[in-house]
């Protein structure tokens, strides 16, 4: 029997639910809802050749592309298999085992899951739900000391779905400054808050975007990561050279050229969501106010039946009591499926 890296063995599995989504309403990821730009098929038809297969991919034109589209330089840009291989060659490149990483609680798992694997001593602060899961600003600066080799941030942070102010970003990097500070922006349409435009203004700072969410292309696996030129190169070094597959990098290029296709999806979603949180009100649910394509609400003690409940009337949420307790989290999607869940949630509730 072989016996793995003992960090291996120490980590915590991550193990989303699987199975029998298609035929479902999937508020349970916080996917696009709908579907990407039909630009990107049409593109990728265009493209796709039997001869183009044979060839391990080439990315000068997607980088091009996309440092115009996010206005960085191309040195500044790291293409990824999604965030997740962002997270993955941030901790790589700037972790050793055995180093501070801090981190918030609750948040996007795969902080820790590279953060353990990587052998990195992990320091949570929590998201008070006495705060209203508000960013916990000055516990994070406190808990930032000078051994704190990297920091991450959701914002929007995920599940919470509550937003930081600009302003606490700033704090956090100038408390920081021997740290590599990660600000992933996975849902930034949804709150139109960004750090991108600090990277060359603090040295520390790493942001990340995906086109897995307001893109609707979380089957292509496909993200950026942005620094200073510097940064990058060490990233790049530290990174896979073909991670990031052909397909996905054509689809990006056709996503970020149709603008209209994001806007409007942008705007239906943030009118759903003013909607569930009518709705949520309505029926006397607490929930916490959210920037993002998702709300996290407070179930109680039912928040399991009630999202198996859900599940056997065709709509799929995600259970996050086991993080905050009595909390169920559902993804916003067009305003007419928010109709549906509202109602199908009121048949459940008031059993
Ligand atoms: N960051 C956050 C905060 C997320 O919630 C998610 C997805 N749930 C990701 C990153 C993953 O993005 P990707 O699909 O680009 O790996």
């Amino acid at each position: 029997m072989l016996k793995p890296r003992q960090a291996v063995i120490e980590m915590a599995p991550y193990s989303p639910p699987t199975g029998a989504r298609e035929e479902k309403v999937r508020l349970d990821f916080n996917e696009h809802t709908v579907g990407c730009s039909p630009q990107v098929i049409e593109f990728l038809r265009e493209k796709l050749t039997a001869g183009r297969l044979t060839m391990y991919p080439e990315y000068a034109e997607a980088i091009v592309e996309l440092a115009e589209f996010f206005e960085v330089s191309t040195d500044e840009l790291a293409l990824t298999n999604g965030t997740d291989e962002a997270i993955q060659v941030f901790v790589n490149t700037f972790v050793d085992r055995g180093d501070d990483v801090v981190l918030l609680k609750p948040s996007y798992a795969m902080y820790r899951f590279y953060t353990d694997l990587a052998g990195g001593c992990v320091r949570e602060v929590e998201y008070r739900a006495a705060q209203d899961l508000t960013f916990p600003r000055e516990e994070l600066v406190a808990a930032i000391t000078p051994r704190t080799k990297a920091v991450m941030i959701a914002n929007p942070n995920n599940p919470t779905g509550t937003g930081a102010a600009l302003d606490d970003l700033r704090r956090v990097l100038e408390s920081a400054p021997g740290a590599a500070v990660l600000i992933d922006e996975a849902y930034f349409e949804f709150s139109g808050k960004t750090a991108l435009k600090w990277i060359r203004e603090y040295p520390n700072l790493f942001v990340s975007r995906t086109f897995s969410k307001v893109y609707g292309m979380a089957a292509m696996r496909c993200g950026c990561m942005f620094s200073s030129a510097e940064n990058v190169k060490w990233m790049r070094k530290a990174q896979s050279p073909y991670s990031v597959n052909m397909l996905a990098a054509l689809a990006a290029r056709a996503a970020v050229r149709d603008r209209e296709h994001v806007a409007c999806w942008v705007e239906e979603v943030l009118a759903a969501r003013e909607m569930v949180a009518e709705g949520l009100t309505r029926l006397g649910i607490k929930f916490f106010k959210s920037e993002a394509n998702f709300v996290l609400f407070q179930a109680g003690p039912r928040a399991i039946p009630i999202r198996d409940a859900l599940r056997e009337r065709g709509v799929l949420v995600r259970d996050r009591s086991y993080e905050i307790p009595g909390c169920v989290r559902v993804t916003i999607g067009t305003r007419e499926q928010m109709r549906r869940f509202l109602e199908e949630l009121e048949t459940v509730w008031a059993r």
